[in-house]
């Protein structure tokens, strides 16, 4: 296995290949689509129209939304697909993911192009989405048939003993708006490849995405029934999927509060049902990088910016809180402060600007009423103009805040950055932990001890020494937190497919008397 290459825009092709596939796709902005149903397209009355953050009326597409009558026909699609499915062979299964990674690799600038206008991607991080998507086909595949592969248990004679896997069965697949491509296609591709038939609802705001991902999977010939494409508004039909009886594993991706109310509602079992569901969430973060007093500030600045406000600080991974050692406190924050002057604002589809709009007005709408609550609990160090036109937010630095500051312990998820002061290493680790959230973290240290101390005490699930908290890559750094991070094996890791299957073990006696020989009853006597 090996990642895909990030994009490399010293190539004059892969320049001119980007405004190219934005003008292609914007010719077919404002189409209808339909649900996709045991693979028949399904058109309701009721659409939601999706809309471009940087120009609100420019319309993307109109999304027919599944009710749960649609949810009710899409369970009975996967239930006729999952008996043929599950007994198809793992090397199979995978080949559909392989053939999925090579139409996604053919359509990578059509892809990325429609995240730059959905959710407002930045040409390079939009790429980057669509490489993840391709990591997740091509890594679970081979994860698959590794894990196909019945293994022989113990050596005692006269026993044979064999451990396997089998899917679970229907597989709800929710998942956020933030990395439209990469995280639902890592979820479904994964409940895919194990067996399971899946229902997959993106997010309301990245639904035309979405709906590549089932174009990719329909090309890839994937049986009709084992997925169904079927959005809709998670407050409609959000419980209805993840109570439905015949529902046994539901992987979503996105916030704390939905993650624990759908772990709540899971865990209640209803009329018919029989299995118990597993559910795997992987939620919020309040992600912190620690700069040592003897922290290369030329890396440390660059890595900090680019992790608190790459995508809008938009990430779960995204840096929300830096912890400053205070003999470089002050000198630190005037050199972040002058980088972030540095950073232009304005549509992500124009590679001259770093950060683009936020997702939507909510998104605006709540970041702004942080930067509110900031300037209350600490110092305003820096607050950035923005365009009048789209869902833009001000990139904000604050100053002097404090463990106990809403500031330090709430997911704000925009380009929203608080600085806080240590005064001894110690403390900053105490800092650094002290949150709800254990998803990511950096240091910025040149000290062999203190970057030591880090990896023990620093508990977080992806911690990143000298570089930034962003990016990480499938198989290299398997992503996923704990805490209120999350509850789940890690995306991208080699423990992640064995959550959507239930392993088996049978054992034979071998020391029967006789046997049967092979029956062919022509001439059995
Ligand atoms: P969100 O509001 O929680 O939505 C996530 C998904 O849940 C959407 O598809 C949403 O549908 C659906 N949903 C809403 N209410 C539901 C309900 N009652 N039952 C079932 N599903 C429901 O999160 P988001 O704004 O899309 O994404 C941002 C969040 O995701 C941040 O907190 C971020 O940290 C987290 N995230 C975590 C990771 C990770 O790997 N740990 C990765 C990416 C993002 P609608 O769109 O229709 O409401």
């Amino acid at each position: 296995f090996v990642n895909h290459s990030v994009v490399d825009f010293t190539q004059s092709e892969v320049r001119s290949a980007f405004p190219k596939a934005i003008d292609q796709v914007r010719k077919n902005l404002g189409r209808t689509y339909p649900l996709l149903i045991g693979g028949r397209e399904v058109i309701t009355q009721d659409t939601l129209p999706s809309e471009n953050p940087a120009k609100p009326e420019e319309i993307i597409g109109l999304i027919c939304q599944a009710g749960r009558k649609e949810i009710d026909s899409a369970i009975v699609a996967a239930k006729q697909a999952f008996p043929a499915w599950r007994d198809t062979s793992a090397n199979d299964r995978a080949q559909y993911l392989f053939r999925a990674a090579d139409i996604a690799r053919k359509r990578i600038y059509n892809l990325a192009a429609w995240q730059v206008l959905e959710v407002g991607k930045q040409w390079d991080q939009a790429y980057a989405d669509v490489g993840e998507a391709i990591d997740f086909l091509e890594y679970y595949g081979r994860e698959m048939i590794r894990l196909g592969k019945e293994r022989r248990m113990g050596r005692a004679p006269g026993e044979l003993n064999h451990y396997f896997y089998q899917p679970k069965g229907l597989a709800a697949v929710i998942a956020p708006w933030n990395f439209p491509l990469a995280i639902s296609c890592g979820m479904s591709s994964a409940a895919i490849v194990a067996g399971n038939c899946v229902l997959y609802k993106p997010s309301g705001l990245s639904s035309v995405v979405g709906y590549t991902l089932a174009e990719i999977f329909k090309k890839a010939g994937l049986p009709n029934g084992v997925f169904n494409y079927t959005p809709g508004r998670g407050s409609v039909i959000g419980d209805h999927l993840v109570d439905h009886p015949d529902i046994s594993v539901i992987a979503f991706t996105g916030s704390v509060e939905v993650g624990l109310r759908i772990i709540e509602r899971a865990a209640r079992i209803k009329k018919g049902q029989t299995n118990v569901k597993k559910v795997i969430a992987e939620m919020g973060g309040k992600n912190a990088i620690i700069i040592d007093d003897d922290a290369d500030l030329d890396e440390a600045v660059v890595h900090v910016l680019n992790s608190a406000f790459g995508f809008q600080g938009q990430k779960c991974s995204a840096c929300s809180r830096v912890i400053v050692l205070k003999p470089i406190y002050d000198r630190f924050i005037w050199r972040l402060v002058e980088g972030a002057k540095s950073l232009q604002i304005g549509p992500s589809e124009d590679p001259a600007n770093f950060m683009g709009p936020v997702v939507d007005r909510e998104a605006q709408k709540r970041i702004v009423e942080y930067i509110q609550i900031g300037k209350k609990e600490g110092k305003l160090l820096i607050s950035t103009g923005v365009p009048a036109e789209g869902y833009y937010v001000p990139l904000a630095i604050f100053a002097d805040i404090k463990p106990e500051h809403r500031l330090a312990q709430e997911e704000i998820f925009g380009p929203v950055l608080s600085i806080m002061k240590a005064e001894t290493f110690d403390q900053a680790i105490d800092l650094a932990n002290s949150s709800k959230f254990a998803l990511t973290g950096g240091v910025f240290s040149r000290s062999p001890r203190h970057l030591e101390q880090a990896r023990k005490q620093f508990r977080v699930g992806n911690l990143y020494l000298n570089r930034g908290i962003t990016g990480a890559l499938v198989e290299r750094q398997p992503f996923g937190g704990f805490k209120m991070s999350g509850v789940g094996s890690k995306a991208g890791g080699p423990d992640y497919l064995l959550q959507f299957m239930d392993p088996r073990s049978v054992t034979e006696n071998t020391m029967r008397r006789g046997f049967t020989p092979v029956r062919d009853d022509d001439d059995y006597i």
